[in-house]
């Protein structure tokens, strides 16, 4: 029954990053597996939600886009509260998007849950021909950083989108 939304656990998860890098097209792939070439820029924030069977349990995954105000940096510190998981987004075709990403951190680290969980995502990984970082580079950071994992997604393509929520899924399932 589509309409049953009852559910075993409830994860919110944020997504971070700079402007431009995907984020909003990653919680639009992820909900409904489309991708569209021009994304809003609304100011505010929303969410998602998308209940995920993960060995046999409901896992209702509540995902919340910055939805543009990442653009004035003026993120509410609400957003970062409560979450369980972050996902810190670059492109990978943008270096200044990867350096930014330790801000981004750092912020979450001020504002968010002493345990929150975080993922390094790098986006537009089609873009593979415009490579400005080296996957590596993110896997030192994601380990340095004590990040669960450094994974890259191409929400235009579809790949890795699903599985980097699962991923973040799992893990908080044997945490809580
Ligand atoms: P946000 O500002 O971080 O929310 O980024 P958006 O989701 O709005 O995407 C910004 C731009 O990048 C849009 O033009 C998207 O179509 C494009 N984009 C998003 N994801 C990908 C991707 O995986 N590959 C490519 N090539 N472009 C993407
Ligand atoms: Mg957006």
């Amino acid at each position: 029954d589509p309409r049953d939304d009852s559910f075993d656990f409830l994860f919110k998860i944020i997504l971070i990053g700079d402007s431009n890098v995907g984020k909003t097209s990653l919680v639009q792939s992820f909900k409904s597996g489309l991708f569209s070439e021009a994304q809003q820029n609304t100011i505010g924030v929303d969410f998602t939600v998308r209940t995920l069977r993960i060995d046999g349990r409901r896992v209702k995954m509540q995902v919340w886009d910055t939805a543009g105000q990442e653009r004035f940096r003026t993120i509410t510190q609400s957003y970062y509260r409560s979450a369980h998981g972050a996902m810190i987004a670059y492109d990978i075709s943008r270096r200044d998007t990867f350096d930014s990403t330790l801000r981004w951190l750092h912020e979450l680290q001020r504002f968010g849950a002493a345990n929150v969980l975080t993922a390094l995502i790098g986006n537009k990984r089609d873009l593979e021909a415009e490579r400005q970082v080296p996957f590596s580079d993110a896997c030192k950071l994601a380990e340095e950083q004590g990040m669960l994992a450094a994974l890259e997604t191409s929400a235009r393509e579809k790949r890795s989108v699903e599985e980097a929520f699962v991923m973040m899924a799992r893990q908080l399932l044997q945490q809580n």
